[in-house]
């Protein structure tokens, strides 16, 4: 199994050491290009700014490729930025690869002094959640599962094929989040 890391900003390398922590059999490829794209069987969209990276990708000629591979079943993950970028509604914004029927808030969760961490459910698992500068999704579509809560708000959702997680399971060395979108390409959704 190949697992890609959107590589063009972001929490890239933390994504990988994970990945890499849940088999040694699984390869990590870093994906700038279409080529290293169509290697992969799942790809990470990491958090970083979101407004950056849609012109990062746009730059890379990745938003048709991406969106084309995720249309066709290939399973995505977009933790914060990456989850702004999936979703199919930005308050206030253009959305970008409307893969995810949910609305996001950018920046809901505070500025980056108000970062924090908590820990909640996510599926059947208890786990620690970084949150960074987080999007809120304030709402979801029938066919999202949600995954885990805070304060009443969704903050790891599922639709098919595309998770997304508000905070960042990448900033802890728990590995159990990784192992689930590893799960999801396995069993190709
Ligand atoms: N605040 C960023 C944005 O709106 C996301 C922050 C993150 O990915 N940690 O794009």
């Amino acid at each position: 199994m190949t697992v890609g890391v959107l590589a063009l900003q972001g929490s890239v390398s933390e994504h990988a050491k994970l990945i890499r922590s849940v088999n040694k059999k699984i390869d990590v490829v870093e994906v700038r290009t279409i080529d290293e794209l169509a290697t992969v069987d799942g790809l990470i969209i990491p958090g970083g700014e979101s407004t950056t990276l849609r012109i990062l990708v746009d730059n890379a000629n990745l938003y048709t490729p991406i969106k084309a591979r995720v249309e066709a079943g290939m399973p995505v993950w977009g933790t914060c930025a990456g989850l702004i970028l999936l979703a199919n509604n930005i308050e206030g914004e253009r959305p970008y690869f409307g893969l995810l029927d949910a609305t996001v808030k950018r920046n809901a969760y505070g500025r980056q002094i108000d970062s924090f961490v908590t820990e909640g459910d996510f599926a059947d698992m208890y786990i620690n959640m970084v949150f960074i500068r987080a999007p809120k999704i304030t709402k979801v579509g029938e066919d999202v599962d949600v995954l885990s809560e805070l304060d009443g708000a969704p903050v790891a959702v599922r639709q098919g094929n595309v998770l997304a997680t508000a905070f960042h399971p990448e900033m802890t060395k728990d590995n159990r989040v990784h192992r689930y979108f590893c799960n999801m390409i396995e069993n190709k959704v």
